[in-house]
């Protein structure tokens, strides 16, 4: 199976660096149809597909992308909760792959979890008593009146009452059910904690509350934090660094300062733009970005965001509109995946009540473009929907491939080892991939 990752880096050779991703890889076996079994077809979904990412010593660095881009399953592969694929993460100076049982065992206190959901996430027939020291007792850490006012300094910590403990989980709000949870993950006196979407799931007053006791507790025990989400604002405060995601790899990353600041890849570009109150430090327009995440069982080639980029890079020398070309790109493309169709183009026309050869082709780039494209590309775009009209949707991709290929279709762009890197052809990139790029003719 190609992982189309790149070289691994192996040890980390500076002391402060705690956790380490490796060109980590994490595919899944995707549910197999008929034919595929008959075939004896695998498909693989490619959620984690060759990320680095080293975390320091008291630390955060955010983990930021739309769902269903890997983030998750990056933070559980991290923590051994999932079998890496290939690649591999080293913690405190060691590959965990190679780690013994009892080493094994060892890391499983030094490393945990607070999930998203506190509602889902605590046993609602435990008390909370149990819940919090169920890490005590499996580790075999403490017993008996130990144990108890271990629980009761826990949540002395996370800003509880000793006399919860003996409470369920429904007596609690939401707020305090995450501060629980906290103090579960806190009982194995942890040195990295993967939170995942920590604050997602409450009311925006009491994520402030929970955002400053975590970091109230990192400066207290100098945690390290792996802090995954979905939204930009909600990292920018907390985190040293952020790594933007997008299925399944890293495209940018930086201090929130640099992440902020102009220019930005353009998939955290659009990131920003979608955050509901607009921070201060951003001055961009508003970006909608069409369509949906694709699936990681068939990602994109080339650049992955290339089906949805705003930016995506015209053929050289070309001038072009941005808008226009990319609804060029998105004209051909639904040609390809067989989305537009001559029967479309004739219902966009009588939608229109024009039914003469140049009626329909008007009527569909009516329909089709933000900015109808002028002079040699109309002519050129006009003579691709004329053949899609006749029913010939595969020439009309063609010509419209002809003359509008783009880079970033075809090379894969890489994140290069430098201060806020980007996987972005509008950005420097590694010779190889200038190379593979002047070999692919662009
Ligand atoms: S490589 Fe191209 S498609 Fe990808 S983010 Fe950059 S401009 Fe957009």
């Amino acid at each position: 199976m190609s992982t189309g990752a790149s070289e691994e880096r192996g040890a980390p050779t500076d002391d402060d660096v705690l956790v380490r991703a490796d060109d980590l890889v994490k595919y899944y076996p995707s549910e197999e149809d008929f034919l595929d079994q008959l075939l004896g077809e695998q498909h693989w979904v490619k959620a984690v597909d060759g990320v680095n990412l080293d975390i320091r010593e008291g630390e955060t660095v955010g983990l930021v992308g739309e769902s269903g881009c890997g983030k998750s399953t990056f933070g559980r592969s991290v923590l051994q909760l999932e079998d890496v694929t290939d690649g591999s993460v080293w913690y405190d100076g060691k590959d965990l792959t190679e780690l013994s049982t009892s080493e094994m065992r060892e890391y499983r206190t030094e490393v945990q979890m607070i999930f998203q959901n506190p509602f889902a996430s605590l046993n609602p027939k435990l008390t909370i008593s149990d819940i919090v020291g169920e890490a005590l007792d499996i580790h075999g850490l403490a017993s008996g009146r130990e144990r108890e006012e271990r629980v009761e300094e826990l949540l002395d910590i996370v800003g509880l009452q000793a006399s919860h403990a003996s409470r369920y989980p429904h007596e609690f709000s939401g707020g305090q059910r995450q501060r629980i949870g906290i103090a579960r993950a806190l009982a194995v006196d942890p040195d990295f904690i993967v939170c995942d979407e920590p604050v997602s799931a409450l009311d925006v007053s009491v994520q402030a509350q929970i955002l400053n006791l975590l970091e109230d507790l990192q400066e207290e025990f100098g945690l390290s934090y792996l802090f995954i989400a979905h939204d930009l604002s909600v990292v920018e405060h907390i985190c040293d660094r952020i790594a933007v995601m997008y299925l399944g790899n890293i495209v940018e990353m930086g201090t929130p300062e640099e992440l902020f600041a102009e220019p930005q890849h353009p998939y955290t570009e659009a990131l920003l733009s979608a955050i509901p109150e607009p921070d201060p430090l951003w001055e961009g327009d508003r970006i909608i970005l069409r369509g949906n995440v694709p699936s990681p069982l068939n990602p994109p080639s080339g650049c992955k965001f290339h089906t949805r980029c705003p930016h995506i890079i015209p053929p050289e020398g070309m001038e072009i509109d941005q808008t226009t070309y990319r609804d060029i790109v998105d004209l051909r493309m639904a040609l390809e995946d067989g989305s537009f169709t001559a029967e479309q183009a004739r219902e966009h026309a009588e939608a229109g009540g024009t039914f003469d050869r140049e009626g329909l082709v008007e009527e569909v780039l009516e329909q089709r473009f933000v900015e109808k494209p002028t002079g040699a590309h109309r002519d050129r775009v006009a003579a691709a929907v004329e053949q899609a009209i006749d029913d010939d949707l595969e020439g009309a991709a063609a010509t419209l491939l002809e003359d509008y290929e783009s880079v970033c279709e075809n090379v894969d762009p890489q994140l290069p080892e430098r201060e806020n890197p980007k996987a972005c052809h509008r950005y420097d990139q590694p010779s190889e991939v200038e190379q593979a790029v002047s070999d692919a003719g662009f």
